[in-house]
């Protein structure tokens, strides 16, 4: 059986209590959401922080806000509310179709079991992995782990200096179709980041949102609204969007936004 390592617990009940803990605690403290992603990564030794903070007593997290000048979407809403709620899906306005994709998105997500406890914040800041590191801290052991974490050599490309994993995120290509953005709070104020420009090219190193920093909402506006009509075809993994295409100008595809994220659109 593979345990937990030891970890200090914090609930905080509201976001400026989080960011004033994460200041403090810095790269020692990760937040924990749905924990299906970081819970078993600290049973494998791949992430061992110090302070887990849980989100999910903040009650601004899990609100949700649709409109037609803007919609919002609380980091700490699970993939199973955005997928059931009926707001995303009654198609009356071009924003309740594009929340729809996100819907769509969140409902194709692993089982039903996960998607209950798996929120959309965590979907998007999600570990990047590879069949060398999705493994148990034993197997990795005996491969001299990797560059990842505790070794020197990509197995994936020993050649490489840098790490390939990817993201399995099936909400971010979505999302980045429809030109989302994020919103970083911390205790030093708050930032709006497309969501395309969120992730590096590298494995190791693959979000810029900072230690101190928590994601707070994802924000569809007027310009995800008409990002749709003209975006062409998307094709992220498990799901494709596809408008009338009228000319092969307008193909475009996406096989795998993972580590080298970027916009659908412009693939
Ligand atoms: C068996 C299995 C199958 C899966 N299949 C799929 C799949 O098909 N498609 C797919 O997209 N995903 C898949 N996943 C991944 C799953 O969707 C993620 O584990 C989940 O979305 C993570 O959300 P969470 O709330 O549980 O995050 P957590 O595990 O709580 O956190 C994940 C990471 O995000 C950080 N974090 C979480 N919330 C925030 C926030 N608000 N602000 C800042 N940082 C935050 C945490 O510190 C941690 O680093 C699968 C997972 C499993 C276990
Ligand atoms: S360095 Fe990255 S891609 Fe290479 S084996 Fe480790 S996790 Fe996989």
């Amino acid at each position: 059986m593979m345990r937990l390592p030891l970890f200090e617990f914090r609930a905080p009940r509201t976001l400026e209590e989080a960011a004033q803990i994460l200041d403090g605690e810095r790269a020692n403290a990760m937040p924990l959401a749905g924990g299906t992603d970081l819970l078993p990564n600290m049973k494998r030794r791949q992430q061992v922080p110090r302070t887990l903070m849980s989100l999910r007593h903040i009650e601004s997290l899990n609100r949700v806000a649709l409109n037609d000048s803007g919609s919002r979407l609380g980091a700490c809403l699970t993939l199973s509310d955005i997928a059931a709620d009926p707001r995303f899906r009654n198609g009356l306005t071009a924003l309740a179709q594009a929340a729809s994709l996100v819907a769509k998105a969140a409902s194709l997500v692993a089982t039903p079991q996960i998607r209950n406890m798996a929120t959309l914040g965590g979907n998007i800041c999600l570990d990047t992995r590879c069949n060398y590191y999705d493994q148990s801290y034993e197997w990795r052991k005996s491969i001299n782990f990797c560059l990842k974490k505790d070794g020197t050599t990509c197995w994936v490309a020993p050649g490489s200096s840098r790490c390939m994993a990817v993201s399995s995120t099936d909400t971010g290509p979505a999302l980045m179709a429809l030109g989302a953005r994020v919103r970083l709070v911390s205790h030093s104020g708050e930032r709006e980041v497309l969501l395309s420009n969120l992730y590096n090219n590298d494995g190791i190193d693959y979000i810029k949102r900072r230690p101190d920093e928590i994601l707070a909402e994802v924000l569809l506006d007027s310009r995800g609204r008409s990002s749709l009509p003209s975006a062409g075809r998307y094709r992220c993994g498990k799901f494709a969007v596809r408008p009338p295409i009228k000319s092969a100008s307008h193909r475009r595809s996406c096989r795998n936004c993972g580590s080298n994220s970027q916009a659908a659109r412009q693939h």
